[in-house]
């Protein structure tokens, strides 16, 4: 049997590579941050990472990760309702639901787990789950475990989802679903809007934060802050492995019923082991400096402006921005991946991304910013992109 099959696995891999959407992974060998090495003996600043608050390798992460080791071992060998539960796991849920204004946390051991154990113990066939065109991968996969009826509409078109809220009174109840931050072009999901609308047709609302906690709002705590409307969403999701020290780790966030009925019915937590007290310590820390201090966030955000109007200036086209994520146009999909290698050559680390994983005639470097680059590296990085305009040009 294997044969056959291996044959046919061979030439879908030589068909994916043919279509030059084979995905190979560069090896680093330094901690992650804003200055990395490669496996190549490259040294490379980094611009393609979700270390947006430079947490990744934080010496007071690292401490607090040490001491719980020290503490309290290295795994739970259980999930959480057997024997998985330790003190730091509770004393994150509470960190976790204070930052964001909600009333329980349910910790998860990836934001995909969260976002695919969310929708099936809440909804049944009766109910409606209105999705944005552009969701995370995540919340379509957890969305298709569900049985609720599902209406898409386009990315942060609130006519369109306007539209679907109509067809969705035809169910029981209605749950709208949106990322707070779209990856690909960095825009936040009009919040305010998104709330009236669930007001006026009578739906709950679930953010996915992933790409915005840690990042936008005046102090970092998501798009609900952003648009002044803490607590109001009934759900939100997000993860620990971005801004908030990049390690592993999920979490949904919310009203207290929803919460606890996860923690009854939720596959990924009633089924997957808990996250180690180490990454649990290391969350609790992360959570205490961002209480402390807005430093991060606002240098994140300085870097940010910066960078865009530096790139501006020199004549890039980038997409209008309100995250860390800068989309740099290039529309041309062989452009964007003779631009990320030249790039790489000069030292810097981004991604070229083209159909399919944006819209055909759309090729972009998206270019990710992190409170940890420095004014010098961020120079660095807009001397590499203007040499590389020029180079390609003279061609
Ligand atoms: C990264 C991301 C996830 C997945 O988070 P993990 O914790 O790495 O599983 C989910 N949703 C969105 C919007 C993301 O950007």
């Amino acid at each position: 049997m294997y044969t056959k099959f291996q044959q046919h696995l061979q030439s879908e891999l030589a068909s994916i590579e043919e279509a030059g959407l084979y995905k190979k992974e560069r090896v680093i060998t330094s901690p992650q941050g804003a200055d990395i090495q490669l496996n190549t003996g490259a040294d490379v600043l980094n611009f393609c990472a979700n270390n947006y608050l430079g947490l990744s390798n934080n010496p007071k992460l690292v401490e607090a990760a040490k001491e719980a080791l020290d503490s309290h071992g290295y795994g739970m060998s259980s999930v959480r309702f057997i024997c998985g539960t330790s003190d730091i796991h509770l004393a994150l849920e509470k960190k976790i639901a204070d930052y964001f204004g909600t009333e329980d946390t349910i910790l998860y051991a990836a934001c995909f787990d969260a976002n695919g154990g969310v929708f099936e113990p809440l909804l049944t066939a009766d109910d409606a789950i209105i999705s944005d065109a552009l969701n995370h991968a995540s919340i379509i996969d957890g969305v298709r475990l569900c049985k609720a009826h599902r209406y898409r509409y386009k990315n942060a078109d609130m006519a369109d989802l306007e539209s679907q809220l109509k067809l969705a009174q035809a169910q029981r109840f209605r749950l709208i679903v949106t990322d707070g931050v779209f990856s690909m072009d960095g825009n936040v999901a009009p919040m305010n809007k998104i709330l009236e609308l669930a007001e006026r047709y009578d739906a709950m609302v679930m953010i996915d934060e992933s790409h915005s906690a840690g990042v936008v709002g005046p102090t970092g705590r998501g798009v609900t802050e952003l648009f002044d409307c803490k607590g109001k969403a009934e759900i939100i999701t997000g993860t620990l492995g971005k801004a908030f020290g990049g390690a592993i780790g999920g979490f949904t966030t919310g009203k207290k019923e929803i919460i606890d009925m996860l923690r009854q019915r939720s596959r990924p937590y009633l089924f997957s082991n808990s996250i180690p007290p180490l990454v649990a310590a290391a969350g609790v820390k992360t959570f205490e400096l961002l209480e402390e201090s807005n430093e991060l966030n606002a240098r994140l955000k300085e870097n940010t402006d910066y960078f865009v109007s530096e790139m501006t200036g020199a004549g890039f086209d980038i997409k209008p921005t309100q995250s860390a994520i800068c989309a740099v146009m290039l529309y041309d999909a062989k452009l964007s991946q003779d631009y990320a290698t030249k790039l790489s050559e000069e030292g810097i680390y981004v991604t070229g991304f083209y159909f399919p994983v944006v819209p055909r005639g759309e090729a972009r470097i998206r270019v990710q910013l992190s409170a940890a680059h420095t004014r010098e590296q961020l120079e660095k990085a807009v001397a590499a992109f203007v040499k590389v305009k020029s180079e390609i040009e003279l061609k």
